[in-house]
């Protein structure tokens, strides 16, 4: 078999890469093995800012202005619904909080995102002594439909092998060629499955564990996301997600109890209505010590090439940094040295 790319991994970042393959018409295979539960278990928001310290995301706005389209086109083609807007609602702790508010809110890259006005309407079963602020043009990708018709999609065109990709099997000296298939180029994006990369896993990725809850609260009913010291999701039917730990000691992607009584004991603080766990999930983020991608082609072999490091905000982040590697590798376009992985 011939093809011009082989990916491994099909998560948030093997999905934009092959998409923007398939832009391109180039022809590729991926494989992935299900090891890492990342974009599974994410909550799949999008929001460009920063609510525990009121500062813009790093490109926020720009990648959310890529990001949309993308994900409009995905859905159409896979036929189903991806993009749910909604309304984020912080929750205020403190009359300091609300004055930092209002300050942040007048700030250039922040002003289309926080609503200068204080919400001081009560819902019930939410707690908001201090009120919330409202944050505007935000919203979640479903990554569980996405990554399940996108497989589906991959599978029936033939473009895709559910399997362990073996490192040792790799030859990458006179082009690519692993088994039976003949590639032009290589890029590698398994998140955190990177520490078993030969070619990449001196890269400082660390990953950071996450445990999210899906709960039914019949008495719970709020359209927008509230967001606390853990947020708390809405996805229809009396249903929400709440998370997320930040676990960067544990690196197995098992849900733990541990893990559950921290979500638990933060719900309690958030909502007054009675609620069971319904589903609970575990992933490793593939987290970065300077919080940037690493992306980019390996120093010493021209063919194989990384999309990793989406971290905490792989929805945004992927469909920006998948055109950017495609641009580096066809047309020689600079990586942005922020998230080039010659920077190590
Ligand atoms: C609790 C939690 C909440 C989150 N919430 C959000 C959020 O609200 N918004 C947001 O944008 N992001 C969120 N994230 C982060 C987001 O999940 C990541 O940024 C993103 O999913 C990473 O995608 P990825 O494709 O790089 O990695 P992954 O999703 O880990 O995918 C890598 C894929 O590679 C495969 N693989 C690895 N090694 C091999 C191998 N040798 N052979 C074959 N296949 C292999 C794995 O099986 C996997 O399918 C959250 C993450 C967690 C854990």
């Amino acid at each position: 078999m011939k093809v011009d790319y082989i990916i491994v991994g099909l998560g948030l970042a093997g999905i934009a890469l092959a998409e923007r393959l398939e832009a391109r018409n180039k022809s590729f295979v991926v494989f992935d093995d299900e090891s890492q539960h990342s974009s599974r278990t994410a909550a799949g928001a999008y929001n460009p800012v920063i609510l525990k310290r009121f500062t813009p995301v790093w490109n926020g706005p720009e990648q959310i202005e890529v990001a949309l389209p993308f994900y409009q086109q995905l859905a159409e083609k896979l036929k189903v619904k991806l993009d749910f807007p909604v309304l984020t609602k912080k929750v205020f702790k403190s009359i300091e909080d609300q004055n930092n508010w209002f300050a942040a809110s007048d700030k250039p890259r922040l002003q289309d995102y926080l609503d200068p006005k204080l919400d001081q309407a009560s819902y019930e079963g939410v707690i908001a002594e201090f009120g919330f602020g409202n944050v505007r043009n935000t919203g979640w990708i479903d990554t569980n439909v996405l990554l399940d018709h996108y497989r589906l999609h991959l599978q029936n065109s033939d473009q895709v092998r559910f399997e362990t990709f073996e490192y040792e099997q790799l030859d990458v000296k006179d082009g690519i060629l692993y088994k039976d298939i003949k590639a032009e180029k290589i890029v590698f994006c398994e998140g955190y499955g990177i520490t078993k990369n030969p070619y990449f896993r001196h890269l400082p990725l660390n990953g950071t564990k996450g445990e999210v809850l899906i709960i039914e609260a019949p008495e719970l009913d709020i359209d927008f996301q509230v967001k606390s010291t853990i947020f708390v999701l809405p996805l229809g039917n009396h249903r929400y997600k709440v998370g997320a730990t930040f676990n960067w000691a544990d690196k197995t992607s098992d849900p733990t109890e541990a893990g559950k009584s921290e979500l638990l004991e933060k719900l309690k603080k958030v909502i007054t209505v009675p609620f069971n766990i319904v589903n609970h999930r575990a992933g490793i983020r593939p987290t970065v010590k300077d919080r940037r991608p690493l992306v980019g082609i390996h120093p010493d072999f021209k063919n194989v090439a990384i999309m990793n490091g989406l971290g905490t905000r792989g929805v945004m982040i992927a469909p920006t940094v998948s055109e950017q590697l495609l641009d580096h590798i066809d047309l020689g376009t600079p990586l942005d040295p922020e998230i080039d992985i010659n920077r190590f």
